[in-house]
C-alpha cells in the first residue's frame, strides 16, 4: 500500500528515520502492517503485522542507525493474511535481496510453482515474494543487481510499485506498472515513495515514473530505463505541496 525508499548523501540523514518517518506520513492511506531493510553492512529486515508503532517497537532504530540506504512498506493484504510473516520486505533464501511491493502480481502462482519445482522455500503466503527469490537466481547465476532486477521485473504480470534492495551496495532499485511511484531528488539524498508527502519534508523536486520504468537511485541521482536497459527522460517537476 505504502512504498518509501532513501539513499542518503554524505552527511545526510539517518535512513531509518526518514523510511519510519515516511511511512508514518503515508499512514492516512491504510494498511495492516509493516516493515523495513536497511541492506547495510548487512541486510537488516524487520516486519510486525498491526501499527506502525508495533513496528517502531521491534526495529531497534539506534542500532540501524548511521546508515545511508533503506526501504519500507505499509502493507495492506491482497494475497495472504495480515501476519509478521507476510508482512514486507520479502527476501530471497540468501538474504542478499529486500523487496518491497504495492499491487498484486496476477502470474505469481505460476512463478511460485516453479520456484518451488527449482527447490525454493517460500517462507509467506504473499504474491510479492516470488519476486526476492527471482532476483536471487539471476544473481547467483552472474547478473549484476541492476540486471537480475530488470529480469526479474520482466517475469511480472499485473500491478506493482515495487523497490529492492541489495545487501551491502547503496542503490535502490525501484519498477513500476499500473501503481504509482515517484522519486524526490533532494540536496541530502534521493527518496522513493508511492505518494509525495512521505519525503515532501525533504525535497519538492519530483520525478514520477512512469509505466515499464525500471530506475536505478543513488545518493544524487536517479537514472530511469525502460525493460530493454535503454535510458529514458522523466522530466523534473517541483511540487506545490502544503506539508
Ligand atoms: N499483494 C501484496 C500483498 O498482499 C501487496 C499488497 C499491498 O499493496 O500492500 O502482500
Amino acid at each position: 500500500c505504502g512504498i518509501v525508499g532513501y539513499v542518503g548523501a554524505t552527511g545526510g540523514n539517518d535512513a531509518i528515520d526518514v523510511v519510519l518517518d515516511g511511512l508514518s506520513a503515508l499512514e492516512y492511506r491504510g494498511y495492516d502492517s509493516a516493515g523495513v531493510a536497511i541492506p547495510t553492512p548487512e541486510m537488516t529486515v524487520s516486519k510486525a503485522a498491526g501499527e506502525l508503532s508495533a513496528l517502531e517497537e521491534t526495529v531497534s532504530r539506534d542500532e540501524l542507525a548511521g546508515e545511508s540506504v533503506g526501504i519500507g512498506h505499509t502493507r495492506w493484504s491482497t494475497h495472504g493474511a495480515p501476519s509478521d510473516d507476510n508482512a514486507h520486505p520479502h527476501c530471497d533464501e540468501a538474504g542478499r535481496v529486500a523487496v518491497v511491493h504495492n499491487g498484486i502480481i496476477e502470474n505469481y502462482q505460476r512463478l511460485r510453482d516453479d520456484l518451488v519445482e527449482a527447490g525454493v522455500a517460500f517462507r509467506s503466503e504473499t504474491d510479492t515474494e516470488v519476486v526476492p527469490h527471482l532476483i536471487g537466481r539471476y544473481l547467483d547465476r552472474g547478473a549484476d543487481p541492476e540486471e537480475a532486477f530488470r529480469l526479474a521485473v520482466d517475469h511480472l504480470e499485473g500491478s506493482y510499485a515495487i523497490a529492492a534492495v541489495v545487501e551491502g551496495s547503496e542503490t535502490v532499485y525501484a519498477a513500476r506498472q499500473d501503481s504509482p511511484l515517484v522519486v524526490g531528488l533532494g540536496d541530502r539524498g534521493t527518496y522513493l515513495a508511492s505518494d509525495v508527502p512521505a519525503f515532501v519534508e525533504h525535497t519538492d523536486r519530483v520525478r514520477y515514473l512512469e509505466d515499464g520504468d525500471i530506475a536505478r537511485l543513488s545518493a544524487d541521482s536517479a537514472v530511469v530505463t525502460d525493460a530493454e536497459g535503454r535510458r529514458v527522460d522523466r522530466a523534473t517537476d517541483t511540487v506545490a505541496w502544503d506539508a
